[in-house]
């Protein structure tokens, strides 16, 4: 019952005037919150400022690729264990056997000279801008460590869960690329047709896509049988608590490629979404300023709003405005997050940091506010890629104008950081309270793509909704029936009870 309808009642009943008077459960920190208290005692020491932040519930990661996000010294591990070879001058992992100019990948076992050099190669540590870019380095990494990550998919995923576990997250998203070759082999074959309903069409016809949404699919079943085995989580107490962190996929489609091969990826994200429940999101990568890339922006975005009318229920997540002055010409600097949102309907955005050079940026805002598009924030990458980096980055922006935000690591692997690491820059940078942070952790849980009815009453409002209503968040299980109801048959809710019971926990801890 409502506050309103109470105080109309209460002539008739006082008893509901007194259920209406007894205070909310504590939903947001406060600035008399003790634990606020302590967060602002520990802001300028920064080990038990980590310590802290790390404890701290922090919702989801929502922006990890997952080669991108594993360890550079894991990835190295699997290259010497498959015998892989690397490149003595470009230090690019390939194919066994060594020819002449590459070395085997074991050697970094036995010179460690060789290992630091492959390690800066393959990832930011150490890296200072020079000849070499920031945002040059880092894309290269990837194609230098693509072929160690073969065959790995379960290993990284329980790598990057296990991590996610243990900084308190609550749900993942990563961002993969399985089927790559096998879609690129259709759209060659099938060739490119302006007519979006005709080019579907025809990659459709004789079960080809059907064919392709297989393979990839028992190649996932298969990496996340090989998580959970690297897990334990078959070993009862031996398990890794990350058993039970739910995980789910994001499609992502390489787009500095021709048209129909980006098309053609498009629809088989799309087709996965439909197919197969670990596939959530569909996204776009590779550099944004690549020249093909740039090109075909728009031609992108209205495939993916094709493609949203066969497929309504596929969401979508878009790397966005993760540009500046220095990498893409003036003209490409004023629409990518406007058309991201309003011709593709993107329900979240990467990036999204050239937001105030957009032509309409305060419209896009105020739409973005009220249709709760998130942005997912994403400091240390946005730094080593773009050097954008505090009062220059929109991280402000998008808070004062009321867009939903969340921070995510987007490729903790290469970038050397992690999730903590995020809230703690974010925390310094922007002189954030612990209430803040909160609204960013159930933000982020909020705006996965993770499957199910949400706990909260709407979008950015954590208040609960009706089935738990009458519930506490934060207590171990919920009370009523109908609020246990909706646990059990939510993922999301669950995930987002979860996070309030440890909520309570560290609340208890660092607030007692
Ligand atoms: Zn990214």
């Amino acid at each position: 019952m409502g506050l309103r309808r109470c105080l109309i009642s209460l002539f008739v009943a006082g008893l509901c005037a007194v259920v209406a008077l007894v205070p909310a459960p504590p939903i947001a920190a406060g600035a008399g919150d003790p634990v606020g208290a302590y967060l602002d005692s520990v802001r300028n020491e920064p080990g038990l400022l980590a310590a802290f932040l790390r404890d701290m519930p922090k919702g989801a990661d929502l922006h990890m690729h997952l080669s991108g996000a594993t360890s550079t010294e894991s990835l190295l591990r699997f290259a010497v264990a498959d015998g892989r070879c690397i490149d003595a001058a470009t230090l690019e992992a390939g194919e066994a056997p060594c020819h002449t100019g590459q070395r085997a990948a074991a050697d970094t076992d036995r010179d460690p000279a060789f290992r630091d050099a492959v390690i800066a190669a393959w990832s930011m540590k150490g890296f200072t801008p020079g000849a070499e870019s920031g945002h040059d380095h880092f894309f290269a990494t990837f194609g230098k460590f693509d072929l160690a990550g073969d065959g790995h998919a379960g290993d990284m995923l329980a790598e990057v869960a296990a991590r996610a576990v243990g900084q308190n997250e609550y749900y993942i998203e990563p961002l993969v690329t399985p089927g790559f070759a096998a879609a690129q082999a259709l759209a060659q074959k099938v060739g490119y047709d302006a007519d979006l309903a005709v080019l579907r069409n025809r990659m459709t016809a004789k079960g080809a896509m059907d064919r392709i949404v297989a393979g990839v699919s028992k190649d996932v079943d298969a990496a996340f049988n090989r998580m959970r085995a690297a897990l334990r989580c078959r070993s009862g107490a031996e398990a890794d608590a990350a058993c039970d962190l739910p995980v789910r996929l994001d499609y992502q489609v390489l787009r500095a490629f021709p048209p129909e091969v980006v098309f053609a990826q498009m629809l088989l994200g799309f087709e996965l979404m439909a197919k197969n429940r670990r596939f959530v999101g569909i996204n776009l990568v590779q550099p944004e300023d690549d020249p093909v890339a740039r090109r075909d922006y728009r031609l992108h975005m209205q495939m993916l709003a094709f493609l949203r009318g066969p497929y309504p229920k596929g969401r979508l997540t878009l790397h966005a405005g993760e540009l500046t002055a220095a990498l893409a010409p003036p003209e490409d600097l004023r629409f990518h997050i406007r058309d991201a949102v309003f011709v593709a309907g993107a329900e979240r955005i990467g990036h999204g940091v050239d937001i105030a050079a957009e032509d309409g940026a305060a419209d896009t805002l105020h739409a973005m506010a009220q249709s709760h598009v998130l942005v997912e924030i994403a400091l240390t990458s946005n730094d080593q890629i773009l050097g954008v980096k505090g009062a220059e980055h929109p991280f402000g922006l998008y808070r004062r104008s009321g867009v939903p935000v969340a921070l995510v690591t987007d490729d903790e692997g290469v970038s050397r950081t992690d999730l903590t690491a995020q809230y703690q820059r974010a925390v310094t940078t922007y002189d954030l309270g612990y209430g803040d942070l909160k609204v960013m952790a159930r933000a982020a849980l909020q705006h996965g793509f993770l499957a199910g009815a949400d706990l909260w009453r709407g979008p950015d409002d954590f208040q609960p909704g009706a089935e738990c209503g009458k519930d506490r968040p934060g207590a171990p299980q919920p009370r009523t029936s109908a609020c246990r109801a909706l646990i059990r048959s939510s993922g999301k809710a669950k995930a987002e009870w979860d996070q309030e019971a440890g909520f309570a926990r560290f609340e208890r801890r660092y607030g007692g």
